[in-house]
């Protein structure tokens, strides 16, 4: 159960070669490493032991969108570290990085990160064969348990929440089964 702390990062600007814009990312190799045993992969001689997965960023209010949590040039970012790694960071980066409490990171995961992606992921080629099957067996007449069985079959593909190929909910959509799927901890 890995436990983590969402640490905001507000990413601004630089110019790059030939006056290129490019996002101004943290420089993690600042960050002190904590104990060996804080590490939640590795050996805990690099940043990424100490942190669950990359960044999740607001795919809805980029550099270029100015909204009153995002303004012109810059976008945030939430990596998911562990306490004592953000505790090292917020030394470093006091004015770029804050911890999220788990309501907020919530909304931001819900609404910012992952608010353009479907509740569903739809498995054409699954529907497509039950449909095929459902038609051929209705025009050959096959018998009514058959077709009662096939029918049950269908409505299991088409219930988001039920393990039959066709309509699944994607664990990755919000946080509660995100974090439910990868047994993720936040502390109060
Ligand atoms: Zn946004």
């Amino acid at each position: 159960m890995p436990t983590v702390v969402p640490l905001l990062v507000v990413i601004g600007i630089r110019v790059g070669p030939g006056g290129r814009r490019e996002a101004d990312h943290p420089n993690w190799a600042l960050v002190l490493l904590p104990p060996p045993a804080d590490r939640l992969s590795g050996d805990g001689t690099q940043r990424e032991d100490f942190t669950l997965g990359s960044w999740h960023y607001d795919k809805c209010c980029g550099h270029d969108t100015v909204t009153p949590d995002s303004p012109l040039n810059t976008q945030r970012g939430v990596r998911l570290v562990t306490p004592e790694f953000a505790a090292n960071a917020l030394v470093v980066f006091p004015a770029t990085m804050s911890i999220l409490t788990e309501a907020q990171w919530e909304a931001f995961y819900d609404n910012h990160v992952r608010g353009h992606m479907p509740e569903n992921r739809v498995n054409i080629e699954a529907l497509n064969a039950l449909k095929v099957e459902l038609d051929l067996r209705t025009a050959l007449a096959s018998p009514a348990p058959v077709l009662a069985a096939l029918r049950a079959k269908i409505a299991k593909a088409l219930d988001p929440d039920d393990a039959e190929p066709g309509i699944r909910a994607d664990p990755l959509r919000r946080w509660a089964s995100f974090k439910t799927a990868q047994s993720i901890v936040i502390p109060p």
